[in-house]
């Protein structure tokens, strides 16, 4: 089902989100809300999604799998944590859809290692840099209640008329 996704102010989006259980992960409830999820991100074209952004306040984020490269399926991170794996930053363009219409430049690291669980409670870990890597600092952000905005510079807003 697609849900209402929270925009900027709005509390749960600047809690510090909840590490899930293993069983809470092995769970039809949570099976479904990835559903939702996933749904609520493509029908707004999103290239990944944090459950805070639909009120759930829990360390769970997808990445769509149009930006994977570890599958052909969207990427599920159940209480992912990542550290980096060089110095090197780069500045680039961000958008989120908890800040609609709005864009800046944002200073990420290029390369980055991950650990988390994915949808079925198995430990993952994977390196990844460029655009997927600043899809996943910024979708963990959320789940530290950290917007985009709080670290862009440049920020611009489009104009809907
Ligand atoms: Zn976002």
């Amino acid at each position: 089902m697609i849900k209402k996704i929270l925009t900027d102010p709005d509390h749960v989006l600047r809690q510090k989100a909840k590490e899930l259980t293993d069983q809470e992960i092995n769970n039809e409830k949570l099976k479904n809300l990835i559903k939702d999820l996933a749904e609520t991100m493509d029908a707004d074209n999103g290239v990944g999604i944090a459950a805070p952004q639909i009120g759930e306040s829990i360390r769970l984020c997808l990445i769509t799998k149009k930006f994977n490269p570890l599958g052909k399926k969207d990427l599920v991170l159940i209480n992912p944590k990542w550290t980096k794996t060089t110095m090197k930053t780069a500045w680039d363009e961000e958008g989120c859809l908890s800040v609609p219409d709005t864009y800046g430049k944002v200073k990420r690291y290029v390369k980055i290692k991950v650990e988390a669980k994915d949808e079925n409670g198995n430990p993952i870990a994977f390196p990844a840099e460029k655009f997927f890597a600043r899809i996943i600092q910024h979708e963990i952000d959320h789940l530290d209640g950290i917007l985009f905005t709080d670290k862009a510079k440049n920020v611009y807003q489009i104009s809907k008329f």
